[in-house]
């Protein structure tokens, strides 16, 4: 009991029995604003009756059955169906349930495709828990304390953040292009660079977008060299950003893309895509795992894919993320230790800062309670903790970012 207790207080102490849309309830009725959508993966709302059918039906016809000795309809259709959803060139998938797991996929591939070692990651990154996603992660020292000797073979290189210095975008993106030159020709030469590894907007590093610049940058020194640049959409994707993929605002051309959370509506499902070529050069048997590309998970994608499509819910990601974003920015407005209001779409991040202008986790968690406590549900992120990010699901209303907004200007 003391470790549930413990487990309780970490996160809200709310105990939810039911979930509808943007709303969550606990066992004794109360509703709750869920601006977090389970850490961005119920893109289409809690519990959408779509997804719900679709799931049951599902579950009555066959739960799991293993693609390397049987194949399912629902994986089938979803591999037909995501194809006209992935960047062009990007039409061969491999499935598996994590985030994680899919970064470990697209670690792999990249490693045995080009027969070399070392992958560079970009600071502010996080990619995952497990060991090796981990050992790609720089977003915390907390997500790789404890457990070393991590991977071996991972280095670190400047992602373009213009917000930590108070640089412009352009300073910051000069800065780490040079700077990962610099990692090229003293700590990772190109014939031992697999594959540079970045996400189109750092997540839980604190909701920094990259820019075209910057990718186009990445793409060119990934050409001249025979390097793979892999994108992990796995929070940016699914329409969260106000495109279908974080790639689409930086016109970015990637060997592979890695999506996870809001593939599935809540079940676990995660994938990387690429270019048949590329992954015919995974060594054989070198992919996979027993739960992948479950049916029910699946049978819940293609449910997702339609909701995103008939409820236009991309173009509705962009239009309530800008009512979203200014509303947020309205009360930054009147707040000076929130000092930025960030990020793409419905994936928008505040930033509080102490009078000295240091990053400022407490104030940060201390309003992120505040507003639990108004029934408004907030993550916060960053290395700091220090900004509290707004991710609620794509179905999300005027009405609700209206309400949202003025329970966080309470709670400030
Ligand atoms: N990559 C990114 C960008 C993420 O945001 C996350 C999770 O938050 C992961 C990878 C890891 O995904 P999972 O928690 O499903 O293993």
């Amino acid at each position: 009991m003391a470790e549930l207790s413990q487990i309780l207080k970490q996160a809200t102490g709310v105990v939810v029995e039911r979930g509808e849309g943007v709303h969550l309830f606990d066992e004794d009725g109360r509703r709750f604003l869920d601006f977090t959508a389970g850490i961005g993966v119920t893109s289409t709302g809690h519990c959408h009756p779509r997804v719900v059918a679709a799931a049951q039906e599902q579950v009555a016809k066959v739960i799991h059955a293993q693609y390397t000795t049987v194949m399912h309809r629902p994986l089938l259709t979803l591999t037909e169906r995501l194809s006209e959803v992935l960047p062009s060139g990007l039409e061969r998938v491999f499935f598996s349930n994590s985030g994680s797991e899919a970064i470990e996929a697209a670690l792999r591939l990249t490693r045995q495709a080009t027969g070399r070692p070392n992958i560079i990651v970009f600071h502010g990154g996080f990619h995952g828990r497990t060991v090796a996603a981990a050992s790609l992660t720089t977003s915390g020292t907390k997500f790789r304390a404890g457990f070393s000797p991590l991977m071996s073979g991972v280095h670190v290189s400047p992602f373009p953040d213009p917000t930590h210095f108070g640089w412009t975008q352009d300073e910051a993106t000069d800065f780490a292009l040079k700077q990962l030159d610099y990692t090229l020709q003293t700590m990772s030469s190109p014939q031992d660079t697999a594959a540079f590894l970045v996400e189109p907007v750092l997540g839980e590093g604190g909701y920094v977008p990259a820019n075209e610049r910057f990718l186009a940058g990445l793409r060119e020194r990934a050409d001249k060299h025979g390097i793979l640049l892999v994108l992990d959409e796995v929070q940016t994707g699914w329409g969260r950003t106000g495109k279908f993929w974080g790639l689409d605002h930086f016109n970015a051309k990637p060997d592979v893309l890695v999506t996870a959370k809001g593939i599935a509506s809540g079940f676990p499902l995660s994938a990387i895509a690429a270019s048949p070529e590329l992954m015919a050069k995974a060594w054989p048997g070198s992919q996979g795992g027993t739960y992948g590309a479950n049916a029910v998970a699946c049978a819940a994608a293609l449910a997702t894919l339609d909701v995103i499509e008939e409820e236009k819910l991309v173009q509705n990601a962009a239009d309530r993320g800008d009512e979203l974003r200014s509303a947020l920015s309205a009360v930054a407005a009147k707040h000076d230790q929130i000092t930025d209001v960030r990020g793409l779409g419905l994936m928008l991040g505040n930033e509080f800062r102490d009078a000295d202008g240091n990053p400022d986790g407490a104030t940060a968690a201390a309003a992120q309670q505040e507003a639990a406590k108004r029934g408004l549900l907030l993550l916060t992120c960053g290395a700091w903790g220090q900004v509290v990010r707004f991710i609620p699901a794509l179905v999300v209303e005027t009405a609700n970012v209206d309400e949202a907004a003025g329970l966080w200007g309470e709670a400030v």
